[in-house]
């Protein structure tokens, strides 16, 4: 198999992420016998230093001529900061808008024998395995208005909820399809008791769940959501929910999960599953690390994810993925970087731990 993957390590800890992940792909390349051309771009802070803005028509060229977008993180102090002309993240939107990649798939998955790693008791979190799917094209990051204002010497901000019958629909669908080839359990989280976008998005799930009446449905409120995640987490398969609810509750699934270091995503067109390279984004889903970017302490499993899961839906490489997930779940018996150390393991760095996972790899 031929693949064109646009490669973007970014800023912080973007560089030495993405260098793990890119070994692993060699790795992979080469055991298997697939050929990646990896196409590198600049964006974020440092395309801000070079070229003047966050992400350049050249960057959007050679992701739209890639089948996918394999990238590290962006943002950082120097260029993300109340007043500053352009944020950083406005790269990442604008890439998710371009390619309309309005499904953002996060899994949360503990390793066996990395329970300990959980802020919860290990008990809490045995077993876990749950992919938040997040809408990630509308609601409150993109609706309009939103702006800030100063009316009468006093300052004000407004951000837009706002979703479509088609937005919704479309991600629900998401939900169902990959609730059917897991567990079965579907969970559509909103906040229907408040807002009108709840109400108009659990009317559509209700709708939708006919056709699928082999998943069970339940309906969670957002704030509830948070709660169970703490108290219960393993009640959970598939959750579905909108951008904003979804950045928050993914970004506390994958702390459940033992670290924001293990937390991975795709962001993908629907599931793609009839096309034959459906374009995907694939990334990890922290963010830059500023306080330990350069140290080479990063832990770079869920960008490695990443890249498992851009074989995966990408590529229909199953069993390539596959071969990363279970080198993975071995390396992490023995082997941790500093933030899911535990004891009786060996501390590594990232790279290291590239090199580990690599060797597992090819061991097969
Ligand atoms: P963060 O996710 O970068 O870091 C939060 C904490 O988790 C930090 O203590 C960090 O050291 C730790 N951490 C994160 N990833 C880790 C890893 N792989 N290994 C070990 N520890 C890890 O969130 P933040 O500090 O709130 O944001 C920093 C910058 O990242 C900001 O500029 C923010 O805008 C940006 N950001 C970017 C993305 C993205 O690129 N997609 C996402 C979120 C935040």
């Amino acid at each position: 198999m031929k693949g064109t993957i646009a490669v973007g390590p970014g800023d912080g800890i973007g560089p030495e992420i993405v260098a793990e992940g890119v070994k692993v792909l060699k790795t992979v390349e080469k055991k298997y016998g697939h050929e990646f051309k990896l196409n590198y771009i600049d964006i974020g802070g440092i395309s801000i230093d070079k070229h003047g803005t966050p992400l350049t028509d050249e960057a959007i060229e050679v992701c739209r001529r890639a089948d996918s977008f394999f990238f590290g993180s962006l943002g950082g102090p120097k260029w993300d900061y109340p007043g500053a002309k352009v944020y950083t993240n406005t790269a990442g939107l604008r890439i998710r808008k371009i390619f309309d990649v309005y499904a953002n798939l996060r899994p949360a998955k503990i390793y066996p024998g990395m329970e300990g790693c959980s802020p919860l008791k290990p008990e809490k979190v045995k077993g876990l395995d749950l992919i938040v799917v997040r809408e990630n094209c509308g609601g409150a990051y993109f609706g309009e208005p939103k702006k800030q204002w100063t009316e009468k010497g006093i300052r004000w901000a407004v951000d837009t909820m706002l979703y479509s019958e088609p937005e919704i629909t479309r991600i629900l669908k998401v939900g169902f399809e990959l609730a059917r080839s897991r567990r079965k359990k579907l969970a559509s989280v909103e906040k229907q008791n408040v807002t009108e976008t709840g109400k108009l998005w659990r009317r559509l799930a209700i709708e939708m769940s006919e056709q699928y009446p082999d998943v069970e449905l339940e309906h969670v409120l957002a704030d509830a959501c948070t709660a169970w995640l703490l108290r219960e987490p393993t009640r959970f398969d598939v959750l579905v929910m909108g951008n904003l609810y979804g950045d928050i509750i993914s970004d506390e699934a994958s702390t459940v999960a033992g670290s924001l270091g293990m937390g991975s995503s795709a962001q993908l067109r629907g599931l793609g599953t009839d096309e034959e390279k459906p374009w995907g984004y694939y990334e990890s889903a922290h963010g830059s690390a500023p306080d330990i970017a350069g140290k080479g302490i990063a832990n770079p499993i869920a960008t490695i994810m990443s890249a498992a899961h851009m074989l995966e839906y990408t590529y229909k490489l199953r069993k390539e993925a596959d071969a990363i997930d279970k080198a993975i779940a071995r390396v992490v018996l023995k082997a941790r970087t500093a933030d899911i150390m535990e004891k009786g393991m060996r501390q590594v760095g990232s790279a290291e731990m590239g090199d580990l996972i690599c060797a597992e790899i090819e061991k097969g």
